[in-house]
């Protein structure tokens, strides 16, 4: 038997790097300040150690652009490399010395670097590459120079200062990077918060002490020490809304945060703000901002995070979550999981603690975070066994409840007689105003829904709090909206009701089969129109998914006649003349249709004509 070992071979994998490692070409420039920033952290740790004893100086990354040598340089003050280092590290696809670093410092002073494949990203936009440096350690300084091909030259030069300059000697299809504002626009995207000062480019600021002197200095462009990195016992509700408005300078000022922090057993830091959020949530998505080390990753997190929680804005901030692997990957990580998971924890148990804290003041954010926490229910397992105590209904005398209370609000007059709590809801309290009027007069309650994802989540309630169904005030009359076993009386005997009956069903032709007979209460309406819950319900959940509903896109519903109101159970039994009475049922149909905004065109103006001919 003979062992072997598989080679990558460089002149393989160069084409591959420029093609497929990243997606994004731009992101080159995030991998080479973010190796000058491991440099500079490394020298940091190494002088702290005390394996360096020289100056360390203000350690800083510069960006150089040279728009005429058609080059950019990324130079720091760090580390640096020694002739054997840059053969080994630069060389060798695939084989990182953070890691090595690391587990031998276990340093404190994070290394973003973990895959060794980072520098060669400077490939995609530069056809040559050349590496000038000069180690901590004595020894001269070299220059490690690269043109994309496999072969590579190491030469020994003068170099004074500790450090490396890689300079990109920028390809002609690359052209587009030679600018002042696309380098701002990148470093600003991916660089914002590194923990190093970066510098590009200069700018005037104001002389201290001396009026109208300006001078001339170097332009920072990142804040190295973000305010997620800092302790939250330093920090005030204001630095947290200047933090938020600096993410995302047009957006209204967030209701309240979260920071994150865990050391264990996976890294993250991070804040999370929940915005005030309206009902198009779609515009809301995806404006959290994933971080490895300080260095932006993606605001992509919709694997990382659960679903419902890309609602929400911030920052999340863990070397644990691997960068630049392919989806699926990210999703089967274990990482990945843990983090999710804690994710969802900490936003439960931060919306438990507000509405037992003050809940006055949670109660008038609702309509805010309501959004969030109904679409975590419906959407998250996890999420709803915690939020389901904190979930509210407000009924349409703006009073809220808990599901628990709620219970206890309604056990008495709303327990059908399967035992089930009905919950009466409405979800527009002016175009349900009669319906409303009639299930208060019967001492019922009635809870608004306001929010597109009500039908999911009563559907969800339903399912999961078996002791309860949801109607729509609308979905029977008032008198069924409790299924209880006590029936109402008629005053009518068989035969009159099926007088009724062929009355109706004369005059309402094209309505026929809907009709049907009902002994009410007096009070109720003579005819009411309504809508069976669950094919409505079913209706609006899919339209909301937007799926084409085809020949399902008819509107159900019922035309309930009640045979004991007086307009029915005297005046029509009375009346002479067939089309007399075809006429006076269409009469109280139109306006049953018109109390449930169904009367439209040419049917509202006739009923209008006709009704103005009965004042006359
Ligand atoms: P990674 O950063 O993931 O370790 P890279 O391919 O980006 O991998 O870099 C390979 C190695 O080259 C680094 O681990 C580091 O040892 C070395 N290196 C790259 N850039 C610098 C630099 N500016 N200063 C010192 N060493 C560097």
């Amino acid at each position: 038997m003979r062992e072997g070992k598989i080679s990558v071979q460089t002149e393989n994998i160069f084409p591959i790097i420029k093609k497929f490692l990243y997606s994004d070409q731009e992101i080159f420039l995030r991998e080479l300040v973010s190796n000058a920033v491991d440099a500079s952290q490394k020298i940091k740790t190494l002088s702290s150690k005390g394996e360096y004893q020289g100056e360390l100086g203000t350690l800083q990354v510069r960006v150089e652009l040279d728009e005429d040598a058609k080059t950019i340089s990324i130079i720091d003050n760090g580390i640096g490399l020694t002739g054997e280092e840059a053969e080994k590290y630069l060389n060798q696809v695939a084989f990182s010395s953070a890691q090595e670093f690391i587990e031998k410092y276990q340093s404190e002073n994070s290394i973003i670097g973990h895959f060794g494949l980072g520098f060669y990203s400077a490939f995609m936009v530069a056809d040559k590459v050349e590496v000038l440096s000069k180690s901590y350690q004595d020894g001269g300084a070299i220059k490690w120079t690269c043109d994309g091909n496999p072969e590579y030259t190491i030469e020994d030069i003068d170099k004074e200062e500790r450090g490396t300059e890689v300079k990109l000697h920028i390809s002609d299809d690359a052209k587009e990077y030679l600018s002042q504002s696309k380098i701002t626009e990148l470093l600003d995207k991916y660089c914002k918060f590194l923990p190093v000062e970066i510098i590009f480019g200069t700018e005037e600021v104001d002389v201290e002490g001396e009026e109208d002197k300006k001078e001339t200095v170097d332009r920072i462009i990142n804040n190295p020490h973000p305010l997620w990195k800092k302790s939250p016992s330093d920090l005030t509700d204001d630095d947290y809304k200047a933090f938020y408005r600096e993410l995302y300078p047009y957006s209204p000022a967030p209701l309240f945060w979260i920071h994150l922090n865990i050391d264990y057993p996976f890294n993250l830091t991070g804040v999370l703000y929940f915005p005030k959020l309206s009902n198009n949530i779609e515009l809301q998505r995806n404006k959290i901002h994933l971080y490895s080390n300080q260095v932006f990753v993606t605001d992509e997190v919709k694997d990382i995070v659960p679903e419902f929680l890309t609602l929400l804005h911030g920052v999340i901030d863990s070397p644990d979550i691997p960068l630049n692997v392919s989806r699926s990957y990210l999703q089967a990580d274990s990482n990945v999981k843990k983090i999710s998971s804690y994710i969802t924890k900490k936003v439960s148990e931060k919306l438990k603690s507000l509405f037992k804290d003050d809940r006055e003041a949670y109660q008038e954010k609702w309509s805010e975070i309501g959004t969030l926490v109904k679409y975590g229910m419906i959407t998250e397992e996890k999420f709803y066994d915690k939020a389901k105590d904190f979930l509210l209904l407000k009924n349409t005398e703006d009073k809220y409840f808990t599901m628990e209370e709620y219970r206890e609000e309604i056990q008495e007059l709303q327990t059908n007689k399967h035992d089930k709590k009905v919950v009466i809801y409405t979800q527009d309290a002016q175009d349900h105003h009669s319906y409303i009027t009639a299930a208060k007069e019967k001492s019922y309650d009635v809870v608004v829904s306001d929010s597109p994802l009500d039908n999911h989540l009563y559907q969800q309630l339903e399912h999961k709090e078996s002791d309860f169904v949801f109607v729509r005030v609308d979905s029977s009359t008032t008198d069924k909206l409790i299924e209880k076993d006590e029936e109402v009386e008629s005053v009518l005997s068989e035969k009159e009701q099926g007088k009724v009956k062929t009355i109706f069903e004369s005059g309402l032709e094209s309505w026929k089969d809907k009709i049907q007979l009902q002994a009410l209460s007096p009070n109720d309406h003579p005819v009411v129109i309504t809508k069976p819950e669950f094919m409505r319900r079913m209706q609006e959940m899919q339209a909301m998914q937007g799926n084409d509903l085809g020949g399902m896109n008819m509107e159900f519903f019922d035309i309930v006649i009640n045979t004991n109101h007086p307009l029915i159970a005297q005046k029509l039994t009375k009346m002479r003349g067939d089309d007399k009475k075809k006429d006076f049922a269409r009469y109280l149909f139109d306006l049953a249709r018109l109390n449930q905004k169904m009367l439209k065109g040419n049917d509202l103006s006739d009923f209008i004509e006709r009704s103005l001919k009965f004042v006359e």
